[in-house]
């Protein structure tokens, strides 16, 4: 059981307190006794307690840092989106595969942003630019913002944004369980609310401090019964010693403990395990106990986007993991939409 996320030390930026979320956070946290400092800007906090690296990032793991998201410029996020909206940064779960490791550098503390009124005006541009044409907005690009968001409820204001817009549509991504604050949000269909589930073994050994698989599927069982567009991500897909039975039971599993009425309209979609050579060093850094198999002379080469070489299985490899996969999916949920493997 994973209680809901309670920082320990949260950052304040000054401007932060002019916004009622950022007033209304303060308060909250002064309630519960929970140490408040200040910080000029959320991208600098410095001098954050631990004696090393290694405790600095279990600290800064259970530090919120709440400030103004200035930059309204969103990135693409393909292939899920096109826009990725900035709602909050860096996340409470310790996954050791995370890419958010090599993404947030040396900043792995958890933003939020009180300015969410801008960040959904930036939306409404967007949108405007592409019309007549949907626009799909991604909200866990660089958080699991469902872990924060029983403080925040950003993500639900942003539901309810999307749930009255004509050509906007929100989806995100989540390990997490605590989605009761979201089941009355005015969603109108307009957000594709989804589930990052995996193999026993990839979340005994890979996911600590995230939900059980079993409170992660109850939690899509209340979603779906709420309304809400559902969706799985398998990811990563990962390889080790029975992964075939392991994927299976995943597929029985959900089949057997997901109520009837879920299953009406879901999608999958299915994430390869990769990394980079940065993500490499910088996991073994964070998590140098960790089993995670990150052997470059056993994977293929795929260029990324930033010309970054990213490693990623054989394609025999590739090409078993699909075929059993898209099996198992077809065989328990032959009415789901497979989105993509990648
Ligand atoms: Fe990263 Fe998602 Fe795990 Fe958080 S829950 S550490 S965002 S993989």
């Amino acid at each position: 059981m994973v209680r809901p996320f309670r920082p320990q030390l949260v950052y304040f930026e000054p401007k932060a307190l002019e916004y009622p979320l950022g007033a209304e956070l303060k308060e909250k946290f002064e309630k519960e006794d929970v140490e408040i400092r200040y910080t000029t800007s959320h991208n600098q906090v410095r001098n954050l307690p631990g004696e090393n690296d290694f405790q600095k990032y279990r600290v800064a793991k259970s530090t919120l840092v709440v400030g103004i998201r200035k930059t309204l410029k969103f990135d693409t996020s393909k292939p899920s989106a096109e826009y990725a909206i900035p709602l909050a940064t860096g996340c409470m779960g310790h996954c050791h595969y995370c890419y958010l490791q090599t993404t947030m550098g040396s900043k792995p503390y958890i933003r939020t942003y009180v300015n969410v009124e801008e960040i959904l005006d930036a939306a409404t541009l967007y949108m405007k630019e592409r019309a007549p044409e949907e626009t799909r907005f991604e909200a866990s690009c660089t958080s699991d913002v469902v872990g924060v968001d029983h403080l925040t409820h950003s993500l639900k204001r942003t539901i309810e944004f999307f749930g009255k817009s004509e050509l906007g549509k929100l989806r995100f991504v989540t390990k997490f369980h605590h989605v009761d604050h979201l089941l009355d949000a005015e969603h109108n269909g307009k957000t594709r609310f989804r589930f990052s589930i995996n193999a026993d073994y990839v979340i005994k050994y890979f996911e600590p401090g995230t939900s059980p698989l079993a409170k992660r599927i109850e939690a899509a069982g209340k979603v779906a019964r709420a309304g809400y567009p559902l969706g799985f991500i398998v990811a990563p897909i990962y390889l080790h010693e029975g992964w075939k039975e392991g994927y299976y039971h995943m597929f029985e599993r959900l089949d057997k403990e997901l109520p009837e009425d879920a299953k009406k309209n879901i999608t999958f979609e299915f994430i390869q395990h990769r990394f980079t050579k940065p993500a490499k060093r910088v996991i073994q850094k964070n998590y140098p106990m960790t089993k995670l198999e990150l052997d470059e002379g056993k994977r293929r080469n795929k260029w990324g986007k930033y010309g970054m070489v990213k490693y990623i299985y054989q394609k025999d490899e590739e090409e078993e993991i699909k075929e059993h996969l898209f099996d198992y999916m077809k065989q328990f949920f032959p009415n789901a939409q497979l989105e993509y493997f990648t």
